[in-house]
């Protein structure tokens, strides 16, 4: 059982710890749009770390870094939250394209470059 999330800041960290358990009954729980059926044939996918760029209003900016086939993504959304009956939920994203900088710390948790580790 969740406790409710107070900021959408929690809501969006919460949801995280979600993707990372493949708990896709919270995910759809938490959101709008997102239905379970999204999420039934979704690869498993390892995530490694969340960085929050930006948290204000009902906006998240956040990095989420993962590994699928062996090589290593961030997914850099900034994200809308709404309330509904008290709750915060998850509204929509909006993607950005962004690269891992080869000279920034390896996101696999090494404390190497990530040019000199899993780039
Ligand atoms: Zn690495």
């Amino acid at each position: 059982m969740h406790t409710p999330c107070s900021t959408p800041l929690e809501l969006m960290r919460s949801r995280y710890e979600a993707f990372v358990k493949e708990d896709w009954d919270y995910i759809v729980e938490t959101s709008i749009k997102q239905k379970i059926q999204d999420f039934k044939d979704i690869n498993s996918t390892e995530w490694l770390k969340l960085d929050v760029l930006n948290a204000y209003d009902d906006i998240v900016e956040f990095k989420a870094y993962y590994r699928e086939n062996a090589k290593i993504y961030v997914l850099h959304e900034k994200s809308s939250f709404v309330k509904v009956d008290g709750l915060w939920k998850y509204l929509d994203g909006e993607l950005f394209n962004s690269k891992i900088e080869r000279n920034e710390t390896c996101p696999c948790g090494s404390t190497k470059k990530f040019k000199k580790c899993c780039a």
